[in-house]
């Protein structure tokens, strides 16, 4: 069977390797840190992302090659590419990199985002204020994740303090959208061309950081909306693996936030409440392999554990709680586990969930009640 390689060795390439390993799969991750926690599914290449000499390695020794993160510079994946296969293609981990552009692409292919100008100076800043109004979202073009890099403008003292951080590299300034709701599509396209989506997926962010996602919250006209939009975008990429796009719902529409060029983390429930998961999709797709089905088999809440873990103890005790701890130690902000409540009915996930948010505390039983129908 396949050795496979993954640049980044993080937590999606160590559930990448939790899936692959009852398929036979063997791995090599690439990544800058001696701790990387998926290291312990496979073997780790230590070394930096824009070390070619280590890309070359690591084609050197696997059969097909993919990424768990999107922030790989360019040259590494062009050359990695050249010696193997690899998937998703660089063109769309390019596009991904730059908000700019990933706009750009989404606008040409007729996709609605929210309205957006390039920043690269104190004067664009003002003018396209000028054009979107206050409030107004200011993000760095490339770089940013779970928040970080952006601040949204209320007043002009939020404008200083955003330049002060922000303005010595190059920004986008998007419409701040008052959303009903934000969701997300993970899919996955195989080597055939067939496209297999999950359900829509409900999420609750805090500070930027995703804290809870609902699987399988939203009719079928809302699904349809969301599949026609990711089969354009594969499409256009002629992509191969799983993609996810991040949505804004507003009166009934759909706005691309951001396409994420990989397994997701709003994708960790269908590891425990779909047929089959995100990750075994991905390997199964970059390996040429049919691929698995993708309902839902079970409503399904996933839960972020952000900086430190909860309880495992008192939550294990909550029937349809599936533990996923990352091996990562405790740090303010980082993301060290998840667990997914599972349940055959929403009405007993919605009993359950409430104990599991008592029990994590912290955030948690506020968040829930952002969920339609949780904790009333
Ligand atoms: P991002 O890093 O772009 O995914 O942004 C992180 C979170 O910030 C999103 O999930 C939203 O909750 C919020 N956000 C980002 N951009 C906007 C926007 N243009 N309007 C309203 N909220 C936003």
């Amino acid at each position: 069977m396949s050795r496979i390689g993954v640049l980044g060795g993080g937590q999606l390439g160590r559930m990448m390797g939790l899936a692959g390993l009852p398929l036979g799969m063997e791995f090599v991750f690439l990544d800058p840190s001696r701790d990387a926690c998926a290291g312990q599914l496979g073997d780790l290449l230590q070394a930096a992302f824009s070390d070619i000499e280590a890309a070359r390695t690591l084609a050197g020794l696997v059969d097909v090659a993919t990424f768990d993160f999107e922030n790989v510079p360019q040259e590494s994946a062009h050359v990695l590419a050249e010696l193997k296969p690899l998937f998703p293609p660089p063109m769309a981990l390019g596009a991904c990199q730059d908000r700019l552009e990933e706009k750009r692409i989404l606008t040409e292919l007729g996709i609605p985002v929210a309205p957006n100008y390039a920043v690269s100076s104190r004067t664009d800043l003002l003018y396209g204020l000028d054009q979107l109004g206050w409030p107004s979202v200011l993000k760095t073009r490339r770089l940013g994740y779970d928040g970080k890099g952006q601040a949204v403008l209320r007043d002009p003292e939020d404008l200083e303090r955003a330049w002060q951080s922000l303005g010595d590299t190059e920004l986008i300034l998007e419409k701040f959208i008052p959303f009903d709701a934000e969701c997300s599509l993970v899919a996955v396209c195989g080597q055939d061309r067939e496209i297999r989506y999950w359900p829509l997926t409900r999420n609750v962010h805090s500070d930027g950081i995703l804290m809870l996602s609902l699987a399988a919250d939203f009719d079928a006209g809302m699904q349809a909306q969301a599949e026609v939009i990711m089969q354009s975008v594969m499409e256009y990429f002629d992509y191969v693996g799983v993609l996810t796009l991040e949505f804004f719902q507003q009166d009934g529409q759909l706005l691309v936030n951001e396409m994420a060029p990989r397994v997701h983390n709003s994708g960790h429930w269908t590891i425990d409440g779909a047929e089959t998961s995100q990750f075994e999709n991905h390997l199964r797709a970059i390996t040429g392999l049919p691929l698995g089905g993708t309902s839902a088999t079970r409503h399904s809440l996933m839960f972020n554990w952000i900086g430190e873990l909860p309880d495992a103890q008192a939550l294990l005790s909550i029937p349809g709680l599936h533990w996923h701890a990352y091996g990562k130690s405790a740090r303010p902000g980082r993301k060290i586990g998840h667990a997914t409540l599972t349940d055959s009915s929403r009405t007993g996930l919605i009993e359950q969930a409430d104990r599991v948010a008592a029990l994590a505390g912290g955030q948690f039983p506020s968040l829930l009640k952002q969920l339609p129908g949780f904790a009333t």
